[in-house]
């Protein structure tokens, strides 16, 4: 939709000042964002104590939701779902639901695309398009909530860990965040949501200055530059030990648990002495170390180390103190594991995909 407004990606202030402009009274902004936030609406139509007048008036010069759903894809197990969504101006992200007994986390993007080109990462191999707005970042939230809402079940964590950077999106990104806790908008805890990032030491250290608690992962993959240099470029620019001490004064500052991530490849980063060297890197931090075995992607010459790799890994970590977890394999059989988001659908891969 074009030159018109979506409602998602209106502040309260920007609301506000909409409705001002037309002659509503100030608290329509409150009944409308409760509609959008709360009741998870898809459709001002839905907004029943709203004059009619206005309904109409929103309907025609407003969109509300800036995103399209085009494919969904269920994991054979129907406990991962999928879904490609379509932005107003034909770019394309994916966001993913998992179901647990207890919980459902959505797994969301923040970019399209990601400029930081990690080479075992389908949204690292296919380039930066663009930052999405904190509305298409709630947006992706507000549609799963609505398939949820069908089962009386509701969105209980969240991780920004889909497609792209978010803390080279900072601003959009906590905007979305705030929109998602605020006790007036989404209503989600903040201690419920996760911010992942390949480590933006300066981007780290504004974090630990917001007030909102939001959980911070950080992917590591390697125990020394010199192997991290390769696999994750922006090491580059912010090593090892620069990024080490930015999450100790992260932790210092927020005395909350900082979780490690550790993709698992093959020969390349899963050695004894590598686990010993990465024990050393964490030791004494809060925090937890999450193993994932490399999911697989089109482009990248590494694969997933074998179980018995991951656990001896696993065990290494362990037996140093440090609290570690192996990160369960989700929705693979859909290309919806960490890593393999990449819009396959849009180049006619659908098919294929849903074949796997
Ligand atoms: N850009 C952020 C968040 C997106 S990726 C970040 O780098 O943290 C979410 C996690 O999936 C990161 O830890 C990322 O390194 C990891 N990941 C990427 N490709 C993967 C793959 N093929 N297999 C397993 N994990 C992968």
């Amino acid at each position: 939709m074009i030159n018109k407004p979506y409602l998602l990606n209106l502040s309260s202030v920007e609301l506000k000042e909409l409705l001002a402009a037309w002659g509503e009274p100030a608290y329509r902004a409150g009944q409308i964002e409760t509609w959008l936030y709360q009741r998870h609406a898809a459709d001002v139509a839905e907004m029943s104590n709203l004059p009619k007048s206005l309904r109409l008036r929103l309907a025609g010069e407003t969109g509300l939701n800036p995103l399209t759903p085009v494919v969904t894809l269920d994991s054979t197990d129907d406990l991962t779902r999928k879904t490609l969504f379509a932005l107003p101006d034909g770019r394309e992200v994916e966001a993913v639901l998992m179901r647990y007994e207890q919980r459902q986390t959505l797994c969301i993007s923040t970019q399209a695309g990601c400029a930081m080109a990690c080479p075992f990462c389908a949204t690292g191999q296919l380039g930066f398009m663009r930052n999405l707005s904190a509305g298409e970042i709630v947006a992706q939230v507000l549609h799963f909530a609505r398939q949820l809402d069908r089962e009386s079940k509701r969105v209980t964590n969240i991780v920004f860990m889909g497609m792209g950077e978010p803390l080279a999106n900072y601003a959009e990104t906590w905007q979305a965040i705030r929109r998602l806790n605020d006790p007036a908008g989404f209503n989600l805890g903040a201690r419920h949501m996760t911010v992942s990032t390949v480590g933006l030491v300066p981007a780290i250290r504004r974090m630990s200055k917001e007030p909102e608690q939001i959980g911070l992962a950080v992917s590591l993959h390697a125990p020394t530059d010199e192997l991290r240099n390769t696999i994750v470029p922006i090491n580059r620019r912010y090593p090892l030990a620069m990024l080490m001490q930015a999450v100790r004064d992260y932790i210092a500052t927020t005395h909350r648990r900082v979780t490690f991530e550790y993709a698992l490849m093959d020969r390349l980063n899963d050695s004894d002495m590598q686990a010993g060297q990465f024990a050393e890197l964490v030791q004494g931090l809060l925090c937890h170390v999450n193993l994932i075995p490399l999911n697989p992607t089109p482009g990248s010459p590494w694969s997933g180390s074998p179980d018995e790799r991951v656990y001896a890994f696993r065990d290494r970590l362990e037996a140093a103190g440090i609290p570690t977890t192996v990160r369960l394999r989700r929705g693979i059989d859909i290309a919806a594991g960490c890593g393999q988001l990449h819009n396959a659908h849009s180049k006619g891969e659908v098919l294929s995909l849903a074949r796997v």
